[in-house]
């Protein structure tokens, strides 16, 4: 019998080399932008792959940055 890590396990951000919290892929970045939007008041939350890390990290859009 085999098991396997379910998709749905805790999303738990890792450490990468930039110290922001980061998702191996854009469906977790996605699920954890929807998760922050259903449990509180934010700004616009979007994803964005970082160049350094190659991860996904997240990313407020309030015009400047
Ligand atoms: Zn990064």
């Amino acid at each position: 019998m085999k098991y396997r890590l379910s998709k749905k396990e805790k999303i738990e951000p890792i450490a990468p080399v930039c110290r922001k919290e980061a998702y191996f892929t854009f469906e977790d970045a996605q699920a954890m932008i929807k998760q922050i939007e259903e449990t509180r008041v934010t700004r616009k939350i979007r994803a964005y792959q970082c160049n350094i890390c190659g991860l996904w990290h997240l990313t407020s859009s309030q015009g400047k940055q």
